[in-house]
């Protein structure tokens, strides 16, 4: 026996969320259906602006909702570091680090070969138009994998041409790992002992 259409429909858009399988799928749709009906139409508002409200912060690529994120117009960070991450999860791992106060850059992915990503692809020509006389350092903060470390190693030969001190976040973050899994302290000291590039 099917489930009526309206049901299928709800269990179809929630298989295309990442992780959740069929059964999920099934068990989130009945949990939907015992749901009040305010909070199932506060959800579904929610949704359907969620896309139109959160744009990518114009100067660093980071989330926000207006046209510039609170990191970008916050006076009293340090305007002269940029540290550059790979996705919007990546800066909320980084202010973990309370010691850490400089800028970011989002670049929205990595070099890739497999998927034929290239430097194009990536948020870059915004980070070299940021790069005035005001930038005294730009920390590589992308991952430690193979796409992480090849986009750390073109972007420094890039940023050395143009004579900014460019340094690699690294020390004590496990080969193949992601930032955004990496607790304070490791991260902390992953900052702190940066290495020039
Ligand atoms: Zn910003």
């Amino acid at each position: 026996m099917n489930y009526p259409k309206a049901f299928d429909d709800l269990v179809e858009c929630f298989k295309r969320l990442p992780g959740i399988g069929g059964k999920s799928a099934e068990r989130l749709a009945y949990h939907v259906l015992s749901m009040d009906k305010e909070h199932v139409q506060e959800f579904a508002s929610v949704l359907s602006t969620f896309q139109d409200k959160i744009h990518y912060c114009k100067i660093c690529g980071h989330i926000c909702e207006g046209d510039t994120c609170d990191i970008c117009n916050d006076p009293t960070r340090d305007h002269s570091t940029i540290c550059v991450v790979e996705s919007p999860k990546d800066v909320f791992a980084m202010e973990k680090v309370k010691e850490y106060h400089g800028l970011y850059h989002v670049l929205h992915g990595t070099i890739s070969i497999i998927d034929g990503k290239t430097m194009d692809d990536l948020n870059i020509q915004s980070l070299f138009n940021r790069l005035d006389d005001q930038i005294k350092e730009v920390i590589i903060a992308t991952n430690p994998t193979r796409e992480g470390e090849t986009t750390a190693l073109f972007l420094s030969k890039l940023l050395n041409k143009k004579n900014i001190t460019t340094s690699r976040i690294a020390n004590g973050l496990p080969i193949g790992s992601n930032i955004d899994y990496a607790d304070e302290l490791t991260l902390l000291k992953s900052l702190e002992g940066r290495k020039k590039m």
